[in-house]
């Protein structure tokens, strides 16, 4: 099939997407990546060799038809079987291999670009991206694959003028562990897998200073365990959303909160398609943070590393709200109101790291592509503001509410359609089904 599909993002979803196009047929494939060597990604190119995987080898198979691919890797390698947590590093190599194994089996059909993607016109019946070098590329249909956005810093943060070596607004920016004195104090803002990431950087770096870790509700992942697989749902619960939470509830108390949260697994999606709009902004408002410590849990390895660390009095883990922050000659005075305290506390600290998250919401948005899309109403913001919408083919809704036949969307981009969508094993029969549909038509 003559066909040409362009990607922007060799993250994990651009790499796999290339490599399900070609193994579709589909003539002619692009793979768009600024940060140069495709198939890392942020997950996976930032990484420390002690970052591990946060899904075990067994979960993490790139391919949804072979679900033991990745372990069978591992395992040949000698590096760990279907248990293990593997390094982020090394499955980065394992996406890089299939890239190229996928390009060997296809010669002449995959082109690498190295540069950022700044525009992508779908007016008529072709696309043509644009580059930063100024060159355009005209395919057939193009899809947008562009990951994870660095956090958005606490405006108060971003308002308090901190100098660049006190402030890190991105933590996945080089530098963001270095040139600290051993003993210096550090303040990271989030609890969640970003912070935890983070802590592990300056342990290894061997940072011995005290760490204050702070969220709204101080929550931190919780560890997988071993235990028997949980019982998959078939069918999707039906009525309201109260009475699922309290059945979940039960259990987890039956048989455990992990079996309980990952029964859910296989009908998520679902689950969240078959929702209201207003039942899905109530989840983020009020369960979210509880859904995301449970569900996105880390290695037990890396979770006992992290309590080794708070056994040491080395980190703390709280829940607050900063009230202020300003510069002194010595580092920065923070005050922050721990959670049901009526007075505030004052620690002055050498750093402060943003680990809030991935930022998600497009509105406001720094990244040059989005912003020349959203202006020109080629995407548009997901109802609840968590990515670009798209309809259940991935197919991107433009801002006239039509999706459009030529630009598809996939990975974490799209969780607000899917919200089940961040990880590996939603992303790779995303990027599979997308294939499927593009060789199709
Ligand atoms: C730190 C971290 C650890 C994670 N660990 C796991 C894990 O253990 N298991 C798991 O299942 N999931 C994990 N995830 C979830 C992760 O979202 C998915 O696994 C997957 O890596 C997402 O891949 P992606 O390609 O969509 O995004 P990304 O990895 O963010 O890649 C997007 C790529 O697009 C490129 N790009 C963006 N815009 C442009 C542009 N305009 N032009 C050109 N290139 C562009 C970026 O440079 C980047 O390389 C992790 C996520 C993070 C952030």
């Amino acid at each position: 099939m003559n066909r040409h599909v362009a990607i922007i993002g060799g993250g994990f979803s651009g790499a796999m997407q290339a490599v399900q196009l070609l193994r579709r047929g589909v003539g002619r494939v692009t793979l768009i990546e600024r940060a140069g060597a495709p198939g890392r990604g942020l997950a996976y190119g930032a990484a420390h060799p002690t970052h591990l995987l946060n899904v075990r080898a067994g979960g993490m198979s790139a391919y949804p038809d072979d679900p033991g691919h990745f372990a069978r890797w591992l395992e040949a390698r000698g590096d760990g079987d279907a248990a293990a947590f593997a390094p982020r590093l090394v499955y980065a190599e394992y996406v890089r291999e299939q890239l190229r194994e996928a390009m060997a089996a296809a010669p002449g059909r995959l082109d690498l670009v190295e540069d950022d993607a700044t525009g992508v016109d779908t007016a008529s019946r072709g696309v043509a991206v644009t580059l930063a070098n100024g060159a355009g590329i005209e395919a057939d249909a193009a899809v947008l694959a562009i990951g994870n956005s660095p956090p958005k810093p606490p405006r108060m943060l971003a308002e308090a003028d901190l100098p660049a070596e006190r402030f890190f607004a991105d933590p996945w920016l080089p530098g963001a562990a270095d040139g600290l004195a051993r003993d210096d104090s550090v303040l990271v803002i989030g609890t969640g897998l970003t912070m935890v990431d983070l802590v592990l950087l300056l342990e290894q770096r061997g940072f011995e200073g005290p760490i204050l870790a702070v969220s709204r509700r101080g929550l931190l992942p919780r560890a997988h365990a071993a235990g028997p697989p949980p019982q998959p749902r078939s069918a999707v619960p039906t009525g309201a959303a109260s009475r699922l939470l309290r059945e979940v509830r039960e259990q987890g108390e039956a048989n455990g909160w992990r079996q309980a949260v990952d029964a859910l697994r296989p009908v998520t999606q679902r689950l969240w398609q078959s929702t209201t709009p207003d039942a899905r902004g109530r989840f983020l408002r009020h369960l979210r943070p509880w859904w995301d410590v449970h569900r996105h849990r880390i290695a037990p390895e890396i979770h006992a590393r992290l309590q080794a660390m708070a056994d040491k009095g080395q980190l703390r883990v709280a829940a607050g709200k900063l009230v202020g922050a300003e510069s002194r000659r010595d580092g920065v005075e923070v005050e922050w109101r721990p959670r049901g305290a009526n007075g505030t506390d004052r620690i002055n600290v050498a750093r402060i790291i943003n680990c809030t998250g991935p930022e998600a919401d497009l509105r406001g948005t720094a990244d040059p592509l989005l912003r020349t899309l959203l202006e020109r109403g080629t995407i548009r913001p997901d109802p609840l503001g968590i990515g670009v919408d798209v309809d259940g083919e991935s197919r991107v809704i433009a801002a006239d509410g039509r999706p459009r036949d030529n630009l598809f969307a996939v990975g974490p981009i799209t969780r607000g359609s899917f919200w089940e969508i961040v990880a590996v094993p939603d992303i790779r029969s995303q990027v599979a089904g997308v294939a499927a549909r593009l060789a199709e038509d």
